[in-house]
């Protein structure tokens, strides 16, 4: 029998970077290779990428990522693809592009996904979709194109997020896989197609919009000239794969029942998977597509690691100072600093709502606070409760999540926060759940060459990814802890229930500040 070809390159699109990562097929990393592309954020909410830069970024790692493995192209059995959710590109009747690439992070929709919730029953159309109606949701940008920028929306033949639009520099084919398409609020979650109500909200029909494809669905036949630059064999199959979050899953072994993927990154999310397509009466959830038999239920929070890099940059400087100076990495400085106090931080409570919040609250009002201050409270209390408050809040999201799904058990933990034992061991003690950090490779690009080995039959199951990906970190929750935080987490979760009214006043109040403050950059 012919020998098959032993390596996989998965390719995550991301919002800071593209990566390519070369695998064997066993999961071992042999060579990766990243590229990194500036956000444009020059008017407010804004943020938006360069499609072509995210084109050359991803043929450019995938280049190097292979030259630097010195594997025979003969050897790679399949190239497929993992990118960010909710992106949107305006493209002419020519496929020329009108727009950038508005990026999840774009928040210039923001009124319009007031409107779509309270005046258009938009909570039908999530309901449909899976998707929160929030302005990073394609459907909310493109109502906001609709009306804010007529001109443009009226030329616009075909729109498209930022995986069509590699897909289509190599393919020629306007295609969307089943899960980018289920996080853009335009599709139909148990028909897997367009949702025809959500479209005519928005007059776009689904002649301009890619055919949905399953995330299995591969293609070959690269262009030679196209083979050549990236080093691959022509015949290559390259899947088309899934979007980031629910790849990530995979790629940490968290798709079993009861199994939940917690990523503290800069933002954060907490994900597990289900069997069929599920969303929340009460709209706190996402449901997103892994495969027709795999869906990832889940909440995003905007206020993650950027929490304890608020601490760094602004109430901790000299403690920060200090530690450079003496050569420590400072998030190492404080976490000591914090370990100094004991769980609870002496009754301290921290809300990190300080981007606004999606998952569970969805009020881009909230504000952050301390709560409880008192005299005896020193700053290491302060940056304990900070730590604190970020894992709480996602606590916060699991009632939703649970609710849906039933019982969670164990927890894969991910993202820079993992760095820390003493936010892990957080994590265990709040959750009291077993926390385990998997073994630190890109998750989302492992598990987008994991879905290939699947599409190409070479795996029975996505299950054969356990094999892959070992832990490095394991804890339990110590029962004390676990006792002191269950007191703490009824207050916790009341404050921002009854705050609703003054979140929203207090951020009607810093828009006006900030608009009428010359020296505010907003
Ligand atoms: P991104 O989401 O941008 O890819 P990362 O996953 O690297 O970012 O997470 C960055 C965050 O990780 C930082 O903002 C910080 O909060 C946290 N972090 C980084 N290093 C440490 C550390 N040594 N201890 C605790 N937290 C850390």
């Amino acid at each position: 029998m012919p020998q098959q070809p032993e390596y996989m390159l998965g390719v995550d699109i991301g919002t800071t970077s593209t990566k390519a990562v070369l695998f064997t097929t066993k999961g071992r990393v042999v060579a990766q290779h990243a590229v990194e592309y500036p956000l444009t954020c020059t008017a407010p909410g804004m943020a938006e990428q360069d499609p072509l830069q995210i084109v050359d970024a991803v043929l450019t790692s995938m280049r190097q990522a292979v030259s630097n493995s010195q594997v025979d192209a003969a050897q790679i059995a399949l190239v497929s693809f993992s990118s960010a959710m909710h992106s949107l590109i305006a493209l002419d009747q020519h496929d020329h592009l009108l727009t950038n690439s508005i990026t999840w992070a774009d928040s210039r929709a923001a009124e319009w996904a007031n409107r779509i919730r309270d005046q258009m029953d938009g909570h039908a159309i999530y309901l449909r979709t899976g998707t929160p109606i929030h302005p990073m949701s394609p459907l909310c940008k493109l109502m906001w194109l609709r009306h804010d920028q007529p001109q443009l929306f009226a030329r616009s033949a075909r729109f498209v997020g930022i995986k069509e639009y590699v897909w289509h520099r190599l393919f020629g084919q306007w295609q969307v896989d089943y899960s980018v398409a289920s996080a853009t609020g335009l599709f139909n979650l148990q028909q897997l197609d367009w949702d025809s109500e959500a479209l005519a909200l928005i007059g776009v029909s689904p002649a301009q919009l890619s055919q949905p494809v399953p995330t299995t669905h591969f293609a070959t036949g690269l262009q030679p000239a196209m083979a050549h630059q990236l080093g691959l064999a022509p015949n290559t199959p390259f899947i088309i794969g899934a979007n980031d979050g629910v790849l990530s899953n995979l790629g940490v072994n968290a798709i079993g029942p009861g199994q939940v993927a917690v990523t503290i990154g800069t933002s954060g999310a907490m994900r597990t998977v289900i069997d069929q397509p599920l969303t929340d009466p009460s709209g706190r959830t996402f449901c997103y597509a892994l495969t027709a038999k795999h869906w990832v239920v889940g909440g995003p929070t905007n206020n993650g690691g950027s929490i304890f890099r608020w601490v760094r940059d602004e109430l901790a400087t000299a403690e920060t100072a200090a530690a450079k100076l003496a050569g420590i990495d400072p998030y190492e400085a404080l976490t000591s600093i914090a370990e100094q106090v004991p769980a609870g931080a002496a009754g301290l409570l921290f809300h990190p709502y300080l981007a606004g919040e999606r998952a569970p609250l969805w009020n881009a009002d909230a504000r952050g606070s301390f709560f409880g201050l008192a005299m005896h409270h020193r700053k290491e209390h302060m940056i304990r409760a900070a730590l604190e408050g970020v894992i709480f809040s996602l606590y916060s999201i699991l009632p939703a999540v649970e609710g849906l799904i039933g019982p969670t058990t164990r927890m894969m933990a991910t993202g820079g926060f993992a760095r820390s034992a003493l936010w892990r061991q957080m994590m265990a003690d709040i959750f009291e759940r077993e926390v385990v950090v998997p073994e630190s490779v890109e998750s989302s690009c492992l598990g987008a060459a994991v879905l290939g080995l699947y599409a190409l039959g070479r795996i029975a199951s996505l299950e054969a990814v356990a094999e892959m990906v070992g832990a490095t970190h394991q804890h339990l929750p110590d029962p004390d802890n676990v006792a002191l935080y269950a007191r703490l987490w009824p207050i916790y979760a009341a404050i921002p229930k009854q705050l609703e009214q003054q979140y929203r006043e207090l951020a009607q109040f810093q828009r006006s500040a900030s608009a009428q403050s010359p020296d505010q950059s907003g």
